[in-house]
């Protein structure tokens, strides 16, 4: 259930976002390994924005892939031994991989600039 209180979380922030204006796409991140349910997250937005600005908008998210992280190098990649492919270091650094963000909120009104 708990991807029904990120829902309402999201809705919010949506609601604060759009100033009342009418939201006519809302682009998501879905990390990997965020244990979000994208299906169920999507069926509980829709369940719950009705009469709001997101009702009718068009839902769409990303899944971002699992990566580890160097600091030293500052980038994201997939290893399954632990070893930064750039400086040879062991990296102990989560990358990418967990968040829920919207990425982008799009409005249905001409004023919003790209
Ligand atoms: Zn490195």
């Amino acid at each position: 259930m708990h991807e029904l209180s990120l829902a309402r979380e999201i809705l919010e922030i949506c609601f604060h976002e759009s100033m009342e204006k009418k939201i006519k796409q809302l682009n998501l991140r879905i990390g990997e390994l965020s244990s979000v349910s994208p299906e169920s997250l999507l069926f509980y937005l829709e369940n719950i924005s009705e009469n709001s600005c997101l009702q009718g908008a068009k839902i769409k998210y990303e899944i971002i892939e699992a990566s580890l992280s160097c600091d030293e190098c500052d980038v994201n990649f997939k290893s399954d031994d632990w070893i930064c492919p750039y400086c040879g270091r062991t990296i102990i650094e989560y990358g990418p991989g967990r968040e829920l963000e919207i990425e982008s909120i799009e409005l249905i009104d001409e004023t919003n600039e790209d």
